[in-house]
C-alpha cells in the first residue's frame, strides 16, 4: 500500500515512511492511495481477539512490515490494557451499547492509537539504528498518552510542554510522576497557545531539529487513524446480526480523528449505518454537519476539555475521499478556509452523518440521567455523546475516558467520586513540578542537555 498527500504534491511513500514523516511535505495529510474492500473478509473476522483483529486489519495497510512482526507488534501494543477484551462492549439496555475505549495506561482513548504508534516508532529506530527525541505540547490527554507510549524505551527521550496550572491535577501527575528517566514533563508559564507557539518555533528551526533528530507528537499521523478504525470493526462484529446494518456510532468529537476512522471503515465495505458527530459547546463540527457551513469560532473552555477544539485537522482527509480523491479540490477548499475562516459546502452526506451539540451546563444533568437510567457512570466527554440518545434504534456510544479522571465533575453530578487504583497510586507519589519559562532559548537549552 502506498500513501499519497491529500494535496497531491508529493510522491507516494510506503507505510513506514508515512508513519515516520507524519505530515506530507506539501502541507497535506498522508492517506492510503486506495481503500481495500473488507466485505469478503468480514465472516473470517468474527470472534477474533482484539490484537489479532488489529493485525488482520493493519496488514492491508502496513504492507512493508512482515506479517509475523506486525502480529507481534499489535499483540504488544494491547497487552498493557487492563481488560483482556481491550475495548469491552456493554449493552446498557436492549440496542444501546457502550464501547469502553479507556482501559489503556492513561485511562483515555488516545492510548489505543499511541500505544501502537510508540511501537512503530521504536521498530523504526531499531531498524535504522537511530535514537529519537520527541517534543510535544499538550493541554492534557494527548501528552499523557504520548508519554506512556514512550516511557522507559531505550534510545528515546520525550519532552512534553504543558501550561502551568491549566491541566487537571491527575493529568499533570500522569505526565510528571512516571519516574521514567527518559520522560521530561515541563510546566510552562502562560497558556497552552503559548506552549504551542514555542513548540512551533523550535520545530521550525530545521537545523536544530535535524541535528537533534527531533520529532513532533502529532494528532494527524495516519497510523493513529488506522489504529482507531480497528475498534469500530471490533464493535460492529459484536453486534447482534439484526442490529449490524442499523446501528449508529455516536462519537464524542474534537478534531474529527475518531469519526474519520469509523467513516473510512465504512468506505472499506463494512456496512455501518452512520455516525453521530457529538460535540461540546465548541461546536464547529455540529454547525458544519447541520448547516454545511464550516466557520471557525473562538475556543471556550468546557467540562470536556479534550474536545475544546475549533479546527478539525483530520477533516482534510474526509474532504479528500469524499471529493473522489481530488487533490485540486482539497487545495482549493483548504485555501479558502484558511483565508476566509468560512466555507460553504453545497452537497453533504446527510445520510451517513448526524450531529449534536452539548452545552456545558447540560453535562452534569446528562451524567445524572445516564446514572439513574442505567446505573452507569460516564465521563464529561462521553456525556456529550449521550445527549438525546434515541432508545428506539440500535447504537454504539464511544466512551472515551474513565470517569475517575474527572472526579470533581462526577461528584457534583451524582454525589459519588469515582476512583481508579492507578490514579490513587499516582496521588501517593511526590509531584516535582519542573517549571520553565515560555522562551524558545530556555527550552532549546533544556532539549540540548537531555536529548539522546
Ligand atoms: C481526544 C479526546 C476526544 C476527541 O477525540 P478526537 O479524535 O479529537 O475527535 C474525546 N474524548 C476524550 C477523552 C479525548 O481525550
Amino acid at each position: 500500500m502506498r500513501y499519497v498527500s491529500t494535496r497531491g504534491g508529493t510522491p507516494p511513500v510506503g507505510f513506514s515512511d508515512a508513519v515516520a514523516e507524519g505530515l506530507a511535505s506539501d502541507g497535506g495529510l498522508l492517506v492510503p492511495e486506495t481503500l481495500p474492500d473488507l466485505a469478503p473478509e468480514l465472516g473470517g473476522f468474527k470472534g477474533l481477539p482484539y490484537a489479532e483483529l488489529c493485525f488482520r486489519f493493519l496488514r492491508r495497510f502496513a504492507t512493508d512490515i512482515p506479517d509475523a512482526e506486525l502480529r507481534e507488534l499489535a499483540a504488544r501494543s494491547y497487552s498493557g490494557f487492563e481488560r483482556s477484551e481491550v475495548v469491552p462492549v456493554l449493552e446498557l439496555t436492549p440496542g444501546i451499547h457502550v464501547m469502553e475505549l479507556f482501559h489503556g495506561p492513561t485511562l483515555a482513548f488516545k492510548d489505543i492509537a499511541l500505544q501502537l504508534l510508540g511501537n512503530l516508532y521504536a521498530r523504526q529506530c531499531a531498524i535504522r539504528g537511530e535514537t529519537i527525541n520527541v517534543l510535544g505540547a499538550t493541554s492534557g490527554d494527548t501528552g499523557a498518552a504520548a508519554i506512556h507510549s514512550m516511557m522507559g524505551r531505550p534510545g528515546s527521550v520525550i519532552v512534553m510542554l504543558y501550561p502551568d496550572g491549566r491541566v487537571s491535577a491527575l493529568q499533570e501527575r500522569q505526565m510528571a510522576c512516571t519516574g521514567a528517566s527518559n520522560v521530561h514533563a515541563l510546566a510552562v508559564d502562560g497558556s497552552f497557545d503559548g506552549a504551542q507557539a514555542v513548540l512551533k518555533e523550535i520545530l521550525g528551526d530545521v537545523a536544530f531539529r535535524t541535528r537533534l533528530r527531533l520529532s513532533a507528537v502529532n494528532s494527524i499521523n495516519i497510523a493513529r487513524v488506522l489504529a482507531q478504525s480497528v475498534y469500530y470493526l471490533y464493535a460492529w462484529l459484536q453486534l447482534p446480526r439484526d442490529q449490524q446494518a442499523a446501528a449508529e456510532f455516536i462519537v464524542p468529537t474534537g478534531n474529527f480523528g475518531n469519526v474519520l476512522a469509523g467513516w473510512m471503515l465504512q468506505k472499506m465495505g463494512v456496512p455501518i449505518r452512520g455516525f453521530r458527530v457529538a460535540t461540546n459547546q465548541n461546536d464547529i463540527l455540529h454547525r458544519l454537519f447541520s448547516t454545511g457551513v464550516y466557520s471557525v469560532g473562538e475556543v471556550r473552555p468546557s467540562l470536556a476539555p479534550s474536545m475544546d477544539i475549533q479546527v478539525a485537522s483530520n477533516f482534510e482527509r474526509f474532504l479528500y475521499y469524499s471529493s473522489g480523491c481530488n487533490a485540486d479540490r482539497v487545495k482549493a477548499v483548504m485555501r479558502e478556509m484558511a483565508s476566509k475562516g468560512v466555507y460553504r459546502f453545497a452537497n453533504f452526506d446527510r445520510d451517513t452523518f448526524t450531529s449534536s451539540r452539548c452545552a456545558d451546563a447540560e453535562i452534569p444533568g446528562i451524567i445524572r440521567q445516564v446514572h439513574r437510567a442505567f446505573g452507569y457512570v460516564v465521563d464529561p466527554h462521553t456525556a456529550c455523546a449521550f445527549k438525546d440518545v434515541d432508545l428506539t434504534r440500535p447504537s454504539v456510544v464511544l466512551a472515551t475516558a474513565n470517569p475517575a479522571k474527572f472526579p470533581e465533575t462526577i461528584r457534583a453530578a451524582i454525589g459519588i467520586e469515582p476512583t481508579h487504583p492507578s490514579l490513587e497510586a499516582l496521588k501517593a507519589r511526590p509531584l516535582v513540578r519542573r517549571k520553565i519559562v515560555a522562551d524558545p532559548a530556555a527550552i532549546r537549552a533544556f532539549i540540548e542537555a537531555h536529548a539522546v
